[in-house]
């Protein structure tokens, strides 16, 4: 047996790491007879229960048995990432198999935000959502562009616990900070165009070159009174004076998506906007989105330091925690060649890695695909049943 768990670290594992399983409580508190009741989660590690989890190449991050050294449970991410999705007791039932996110005290309760913990697990979530979906061959430039302004956008988290060394952040992005300080103060260049035209043109444009906007549109917009981010981004495409870098991608993308709807709220529900666009703006919105997922999984490797192992002389990995060790088999993930797919079944909606030339695979196991065609089978029986007793 013992020749299985050195065959598959020695062989597959690129990376492994110890924790604890863990037991994750509900407190409910009662602050007044007339609110909802809020819940708080606690949480402590089982020193009695010792796991260990382990990445390999096309089977993903897993845990492995510590006594026989085979796989207990893959694909661990694509569970974890599934959670949004599922009732509460999924997510209890996660962290008592496979750990906390964060260390966590041995054997003794602390408590820890539900709200900040299932903002971390979505935010992955989007990274994985958005890695796919510029990996897939038909590509949805609506959603891609939606996951880039919610990963852009998305509330800044911290977390701490009792155990952990520095409170952990998500990624702030300076590219939010310079929309938010851009003003309507105009260029001499500016100032001359519009001295002697109706049109500012916008040379750097890295999408239409060159593209041209009516003064009075803009004006209208600047000065409406209704604060919206869509100013700053206007603002910024107007005044940003520099050429092809990330931050003049990300405002060519973000205006020439937004331009119709005007906000960030409204846009998700313009689903056909980003249809038949060309080929110059499909590449700028992938540059924007491997920006974005770099940042996401650059930012979230400073908690995993290299060291050389003396014994076998090969180099290893020690990583700090669950959430880094997540991260960590998404940075090894060959995105050319695999991607994680959800389930089709509603009921199951599990991630799962599958080929990226496979287009035809949409479940997760023959148990889903069977599920959903029985549905399917008995669904369409009612329907006849109807028709037959109506007749
Ligand atoms: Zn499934």
């Amino acid at each position: 047996m013992s020749e299985i768990k050195e065959n598959f670290f020695e062989n597959n594992a690129l990376f492994k790491f110890d924790t604890y399983s863990c037991d994750m409580v509900t407190d409910v508190i009662h602050t007044s007879p007339n609110e909802e009741p809020s819940y708080n989660y606690k949480i402590s590690a089982n020193s009695l229960k010792p796991i260990t989890l382990a990445y390999a190449p096309k089977q993903g991050l897993v845990r492995i048995n510590k006594i026989t050294g085979s796989i207990e449970e893959s694909n661990i991410l694509g569970r974890f990432i599934s959670l949004c999705d599922k009732p509460e007791k999924e997510l209890i039932k996660f962290m008592n198999d496979n750990g906390f996110i964060f260390p966590v005290e041995i054997d003794n309760y602390e408590t820890i935000k539900k709200e900040e913990l299932l903002n971390i697990l979505t935010r992955l979530k989007l990274t994985v959502e958005l890695m796919s979906n510029i990996s897939s061959i038909k590509k949805d430039y609506h959603k891609i562009v939606l996951s880039i302004i919610n990963l852009l956008f998305y509330r800044p988290v911290e977390f701490t616990t009792d155990s952990m060394q520095s409170t952990y952040t998500t990624h702030h992005y300076d590219y939010v900070d310079l929309l938010k300080s851009s003003g309507d103060t105009l260029s001499d260049k500016r100032k001359q165009q519009e001295f002697n035209s109706d049109v500012y043109t916008i040379e750097n444009d890295t999408i239409f070159p060159n593209y041209e906007i009516n003064i009075a549109d803009y004006n209208d917009i600047i000065c409406s009174a209704i604060p919206s981010i869509f100013k700053n981004i206007m603002c910024l495409y107007v005044g940003l004076d520099s050429k092809n870098t990330i931050e003049r991608k990300i405002t060519d993308v973000l205006y020439h998506s937004l331009k119709e709807c005007k906000s960030l709220e409204s846009f998700g529900n313009t689903k056909n906007s980003l249809k038949n666009i060309s080929d110059n703006f499909q590449k700028t919105i992938i540059d924007v989105a491997k920006y974005i997922i770099g940042e996401e999984i650059n930012s979230n490797l400073n908690r995993i330091y290299p060291v050389y192992n003396m014994d076998k002389i090969t180099p290893s990995w020690k990583i700090d925690d669950l959430l880094s060790a997540l991260y960590f088999s998404i940075f090894y993930l060959n995105s050319e060649l695999e991607l994680y797919r959800q389930c089709a079944n509603p009921r199951c909606s599990k991630w799962f890695l599958v080929r990226t030339t496979t287009t035809k695979k949409k479940y997760c196991s023959q148990e889903c695909c069977n599920r959903v065609t029985q549905d399917k089978y008995r669904k369409n029986k009612r329907i006849e049943e109807k028709k037959k007793k109506s007749v």
